[in-house]
This record gives C-alpha cells, structure tokens and sequence, in this order.
C-alpha cells in the first residue's frame, strides 16, 4: 500500500487562451477533494518559482487562489476560496508585477497599497484578511484572475503599447500550440 500523498502538477494556461478572460465559478463544496487541488495548485506554483497562481490558470473554473510569499520576512502562505477584496485604501503603491501566463512580461503596476479580503479556507470556514504591500498586490493579481482580468489590463495604455510586440509573440504561440493538440 502506498502511503502519503502524490503531487501531481497541472499545465499553465497561458495569454491567448480563453479561459483566463472568463469568471470562476463560487466553491461550493468543501473538504479532501478541494484540498488536493489546492496543493496540486502550490505544486504547480513551486515548479515555475511563483508566488500566487488563480486556478483559472491551470483551466479550473473555481474561485481558488494559492499564495505563498515565500520571499519575504513573514512568509504567507494562502489557500482561499471565493475571495472578495471588500475594501481597499486610497493610498497606492507601486510593484514589478509578472504572471506564470504570461511568460518574460514584467511591469510595474499601480494599485491599492492596503486591503481587505473575505474569503473561505479549504474546510468552508470564512476567514478576514488585512494585507498591505506586497501580499495585498498578490492578492488583488490573484483575485483578478477570477474575475478574468489579468494584469496587462492593469497596464496604462502607453506601457501596454511598450509591450505589444511581446504580447502578440505569446498570443501566436498559444495559438500554434493548441492547433497542435
Ligand atoms: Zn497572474
């Protein structure tokens, strides 16, 4: 009998595909089955050195983000699901932000320096977070995804423009690789 858990890793989806621009779908059950996901989710993460992945990435249409702000001095680690920013500060703050779908794009973005989030963890329980900086920049990229915003709509349009030619690049190859499914 094999004992312990496998982790298996999932494909990221990556800029062209549909499923980033659609809207995740509440969590609605709870319990081992979810749990799996979300670490399979983490694993997925660890593998391609990121620090938070929305499961619309990996094609799963569930209102789930991990997190794990390994880096910084209070390290957090985060699996919700049905995450609601419900306030945010007037203040804003700026960060070098990237994406695991989109591949070599790197750009600052500006956003609310402090927030609030409600969400659920894996065993149904609600849970309140107060994040400033970098975990509430995580958690606003994350929680974007499942709304199917991703963070070159962020971008002012004069930096989007700066970025065409790499856009265009990745949107071509996402296309050549799923005709070649
Ligand atoms: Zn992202």
């Amino acid at each position: 009998k094999i004992k312990g858990r496998f982790q298996m890793t999932y494909e990221i989806k990556k800029y062209g595909e549909q499923v980033l621009k659609k809207k995740a779908e509440p969590v609605t059950e709870f319990g081992e089955g979810l749990k799996k996901i979300f670490d399979d989710m983490l694993e997925t993460m660890y593998s391609f050195n990121g620090v938070g992945l929305a499961a619309n990435q990996v094609g799963i249409l569930k209102q789930m983000i991990v997190i794990d702000t390994a880096k910084e001095e209070n390290r957090v680690i985060l699996r919700l699901a049905n995450p609601v920013v419900t306030s945010v500060s007037k203040e804003k703050v700026t960060y070098e932000e990237g994406c695991l779908s989109f591949p070599g794009i790197f750009e600052k973005i500006d956003r609310p320096s402090k927030i609030t989030v409600e969400a659920q963890d894996p065993e149904g329980n609600k849970i309140k977070i107060e994040a400033e900086d970098f975990l509430a920049i995580v958690l606003q990229h994350e929680i974007d995804h499942l709304n199917g915003v991703v963070f070159i709509d962020r971008m002012s349009p004069a930096r989007r423009i700066m970025h065409g030619k790499e856009l265009k690049e990745l949107k071509t190859e996402t296309k050549n690789r799923i005709k070649d499914k």
